[in-house]
């Protein structure tokens, strides 16, 4: 079984809950020091006297040991004693997802059409209502269509390609080749039983490397019809992508 990225959270019960927990900070710096998470830093959230730190990390191995580890034990265990009601908890960002707050999911019932989009660090803007822009709950999207499991190899792609190591290369090339390569065609396959499933269009949006440039249809080069949205302002019924993030 090949190893693949796990976005996790990890969890920190202050001790005192008006401790800031600023220390917590620089947690994320040793674990990519130690090889355990990917650069990209996620973010640190505060939800009352609770530390959330979403990283992601490099393999199986990191995320279940990594607090195993010589160099974090050493640096870390004396303020996890002395900082914490408990030991730091580590969840697989998948279970987590439904729980977000912060989440919009669409209620709106008014979506012309859906947006989707491959994951790449953001875990939100996947599957987006036109009209309210709330997110539709991957929830409601029957398992027979493997959503989950190409937004995490989309994902995995792209951060080959964020890493810019010996992947990148493959990892554009995949990416960008929208006609032909494996996970767009991966991609434009689950928009369709997606299309056929909630009754609606759904559009794609592809990578585009520098996604503020004016570019037509990344399939077949047409200019496309008007979205009806500022941004993506365009649409190509026959390929069915969206796309012109043109902030003009
Ligand atoms: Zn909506
Ligand atoms: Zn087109």
């Amino acid at each position: 079984m090949t190893d693949s990225p796990i976005p996790a959270k990890i969890i920190f019960i202050l001790a005192d809950p008006k401790a800031t927990g600023e220390e917590f900070i620089s947690l994320s710096g040793s674990l990519y020091r130690q090889n355990l998470i990917f650069s990209e830093p996620r973010e640190l959230r505060r939800d009352k006297n609770s530390l959330e730190l979403i990283v992601i990390f490099r393999d199986n191995n990191s995320f279940k040991n990594w607090s195993k580890n010589t160099e974090i034990k050493e640096f870390w265990q004396t303020k996890f004693d002395k900082l914490l009601s408990a030991e730091p908890k580590t969840i697989k960002e998948r279970d987590v997802i439904i729980e977000v707050d912060n989440v919009i999911n669409c209620a709106c019932k008014k979506s012309d059409f859906y947006i989707l989009q491959g994951r790449s660090l953001q875990f939100t803007d996947e599957l987006t209502c036109s009209n309210c822009f709330g997110q539709i709950s991957y929830s409601k999207v029957p398992l027979e269509i493997k959503l989950e499991d190409w937004q995490t190899k989309h994902e995995r792609v792209y951060l080959n390609w964020l890493e810019s190591g010996l992947f990148e290369k493959e990892a554009f090339k995949e990416l960008t080749n929208y006609k032909k390569g494996k996970l767009n065609l991966e991609g434009e396959k689950i928009r369709k039983q997606l299309s056929d499933f909630f009754q609606i269009p759904v559009y794609i949006s592809y990578f585009v490397e520098e996604p503020d440039n004016n570019h037509p249809c990344l399939v077949c080069g047409q200019g496309g019809s008007d979205s009806g949205l500022k941004r993506p302002s365009k649409i190509c019924k026959a390929c069915n992508t969206i796309f012109g993030y043109d902030d003009k």
